[in-house]
């Protein structure tokens, strides 16, 4: 079932997600409610806070192109898309940082650089309750990240330069007073 994604402002965004103790029924059900969500969205991750839970769950949804290298070889062909990633953690990162342009389902229409490492190595359980350990590099490492980042409460805007974030102070208080009002908050 596709599920309603929650927009900057929602305090959802802000929370930090629980372990997810079993690979039940429930998650499995969770996971293809995000997974439809992201594809419908045409997203490449998606994580648990932006439909509104707090389980540690993320999806990506890597398309081939986005994970090649400049030779045009796919850079991890054995991971199969979309991924799921329960209770996921980043044990590892390099010293070589990144920049490339992120957008997020939960800021519409906002894009900024972020810098982040090059490479990751991350520890999950999938979803046929095994664990797991990938190295990843590049796209897919900066789409983990942005989604464990979610998992945390943290957001891109959290990482954008200063100068980035003040040329969209404007855009990103109106996306948050929108859903304020939309949710009832006052402040
Ligand atoms: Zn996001």
């Amino acid at each position: 079932m596709k599920r309603e994604i929650r927009k900057y402002g929602d305090p959802v965004l802000r929370e930090k997600s629980h372990a997810i103790a079993h690979v039940d029924a429930g998650i499995r059900a969770l996971a293809t409610d995000m997974i439809e969500t992201m594809k419908s969205a045409e997203g490449v991750g998606l994580a648990a806070q932006q439909i509104g839970e707090t389980r540690a769950i993320c999806v990506i949804g890597l398309p081939p192109d986005l994970d090649q290298n400049e030779a045009g070889e796919r850079l991890h062909p054995h991971l199969e898309m979309p991924m799921v990633l329960i209770n996921p953690h980043v044990t590892e990162t390099s010293k070589q940082t990144g920049v490339h342009e992120e957008g997020c389902l939960s800021f519409p229409n906002i894009r900024a650089n972020i810098t982040r490492p090059v490479e990751i190595t991350i520890k999950f359980t999938g979803l046929d309750g095994k664990n797991r350990t990938e190295k990843l590099r590049d796209f897919a490492a900066r789409a983990v990240q942005h989604e464990v980042d979610h998992l945390n409460g943290i957001l891109f805007i959290d990482k954008m330069s200063p100068a980035k974030k003040f040329a969209l102070k404007r855009k990103i208080s109106t996306l948050r007073a929108e859903t304020e009002e939309e949710l009832g908050i006052t402040r």
